[in-house]
């Protein structure tokens, strides 16, 4: 004879998920975020031999010259310091490769990032 009004005790159906859930979309908030912070940095071309880094605004995009971020000797965005020391490891890790400077056409220094005419405008931001 089974008790058919009371079923048994059992933990819920439901499996915890293994990875976190997907978070939630504010668009209001993140269209908010875009307009605070426009130099979102999407990609990286040379124009002319120079590093133009391209930039989320508020109108689209907007290409950037590299030097555009540099304010005395620092990087003004942090991404963009990120990348540089990218680059600047890279450059070290392999000094035979053939590369171009930051800022113009010419042949950087050998393990550096910098030809020798931008080499003492731009070392300490570069290197800091
Ligand atoms: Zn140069």
């Amino acid at each position: 004879m089974s008790d058919t009004s009371s079923p048994p005790r059992s933990p819920p159906a439901t499996p915890r998920p293994r990875s976190p859930p997907p978070l939630t979309r504010q668009p209001a908030t993140l269209s908010r975020a875009q307009e605070l912070e426009p130099r979102l940095v999407r990609n990286v071309a040379r124009v002319g031999g120079k590093v133009y880094i391209t930039v989320n605004t508020p109108e689209g995009t907007d290409k950037v010259p590299l030097e555009d971020f540099i304010d005395g000797d620092e990087f003004t965005d942090e991404l963009v310091c990120n990348m540089v020391n990218d680059w600047n490891s890279t450059a070290e890790l392999h000094p035979d490769t053939k590369r171009c400077c930051l800022f113009c056409r010419r042949r950087a220094r050998k393990s550096y990032t910098l030809c020798g005419v931008h080499w003492d405008t731009y070392f300490d931001a570069i290197y800091c």
